[in-house]
C-alpha cells in the first residue's frame, strides 16, 4: 500500500458575528476577556500594541 501525503489542511474559520474582539489588531494575538485595549474602533491586547500601530500609521 502506498502512503498518500495529506496536503489538504482544513482551514477552520470560526468567525461568529458576536461583536466581541477576538484578536489584537496589531499582533493578532488572541484577546482574553477584559484584558484588551480599545482605541479608535480597534482592539489590541495591550496598550503598547496600540502605540506601535500608531507609529506604523504615522510612518505610512
Ligand atoms: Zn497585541
Amino acid at each position: 500500500m502506498a502512503e498518500e501525503k495529506k496536503t489538504a489542511e482544513p482551514t477552520k474559520t470560526e468567525t461568529k458575528p458576536e461583536g466581541k474582539p477576538r484578536n489584537c489588531a496589531f499582533c493578532n494575538k488572541v484577546l482574553k476577556r477584559r484584558s484588551w485595549y480599545y482605541r479608535n474602533g480597534k482592539y489590541y491586547c495591550k496598550k503598547k500594541c496600540w502605540q506601535e500601530e500608531q507609529k506604523k500609521l504615522k510612518k505610512a
